[in-house]
């Protein structure tokens, strides 16, 4: 590995004022589990590391009545062991769970893995249907940007140089609720996605209809997608067999694959489609759970 100095702030002025002096010859550190494989690798070759495991901002996740806020540094573990955060919002357990295996979820931080912007992120789609929102600051203060516009190329993503992310917001999950993610891979764990899909849907006070639907799709496009058709084809619309079939069906016609030797483009559009519907399957009946 190449030589760098290492910075350890203690608060998110010092973090930010770090940035603004080094921008691109500076690299944030999380969980590293990116970060440091890329180092080793000599991919990355950054002057400067700035660990942010010691700022408070960055370490926080707070759930209240006005939603949940993940600090870009906290572990997939934490999320996933807190009871409240779990039980609000077990989507993020289906994917913070399926990062890596056990030692890699102590480090690996959500922030970490949207940051880093892989097509086949775990946590991203989960994230763009809980609605999840990016806080950023940079030298011209603080902007929030939705989860499905963060990522903008296989690696990139939409910040600055000088900017970091602080942390993700997601809104309180709605009434008759419910959101599901889900993942193939062609070994039972420690592998990348081939495809992952997550969906999230609000139903009527009957519960046969569908009042609001997000779906999104990984592993398939340059980035995690939002498919706002796959969406579209299930709003408004009583829950059939057939009504889900529609959402897969954008799902596959979303899907802009490669080929590559983890899966072919003909594979991973149909495995878009089957995701898809097993996604609403999952999130229809933690929906109805909810219900009761
Ligand atoms: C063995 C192994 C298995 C893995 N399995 C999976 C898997 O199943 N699914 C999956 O999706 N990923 C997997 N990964 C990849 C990785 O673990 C995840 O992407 C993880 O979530 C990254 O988080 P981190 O905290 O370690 O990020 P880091 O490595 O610390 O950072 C990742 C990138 O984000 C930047 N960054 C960090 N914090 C900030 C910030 N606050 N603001 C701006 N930029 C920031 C860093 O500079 C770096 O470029 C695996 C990795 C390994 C080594």
């Amino acid at each position: 590995m190449h030589d760098f100095r290492y910075a350890a702030p203690r608060s998110l002025e010092e973090t930010a004022a770090l940035m603004a002096e080094h921008g691109a010859g500076a690299r944030l550190l999380a969980g590293g589990t990116d970060l440091i494989v890329k180092m080793r690798a000599r991919r990355a070759q950054p002057a400067l590391v700035i660990d942010t495991k010691h700022v408070p901002e960055l370490s926080a996740l707070a759930l209240d009545d006005a939603g949940l806020t993940i600090g870009a540094a906290v572990s997939c573990r934490r999320i996933c062991e807190d009871p409240a955060v779990a039980s609000a919002y077990p989507a993020l357990v289906d994917c913070g769970t399926l990062v890596g295996g056990t030692a890699i979820q102590g480090r690996a931080s959500f922030g970490g893995n949207l940051c880093n912007a892989a097509p086949s992120a775990d946590t991203i789609p989960a994230l763009i249907v809980l609605g999840a929102r990016a806080r950023i600051l940079g030298p011209a203060g603080t902007r929030e940007l939705a989860v499905e516009d963060f990522c903008v190329a296989p690696g990139r993503n939409a910040l600055a140089p000088e900017e970091l992310l602080v942390s993700l917001w997601l809104p309180p999950p709605p009434v008759r609720a419910g959101a599901f993610f889900l993942r193939f891979i062609p070994r039972n764990e420690m592998d990348i996605a081939v495809v992952n899909a997550a969906a999230a849907l609000t139903l009527d006070p009957a519960g046969t209809r569908i009042e609001a639907a997000r779906i999104a799709i990984g592993a398939v496009a340059p980035t995690p997608l939002l498919v706002t058709a796959a969406g579209a084809a299930l709003a408004g619309r009583t829950v059939t067999d057939e009504t889900i079939e529609a959402a897969a069906r954008a799902a596959r016609d979303a899907a802009r694959p490669i080929d590559d030797m983890r899966g072919g483009i003909e594979q991973r559009r149909h495995l878009a489609g089957i995701l898809t519907a097993r996604a609403i399957r999952g999130a229809l009946a933690r929906a109805r759970e909810t219900e009761r």
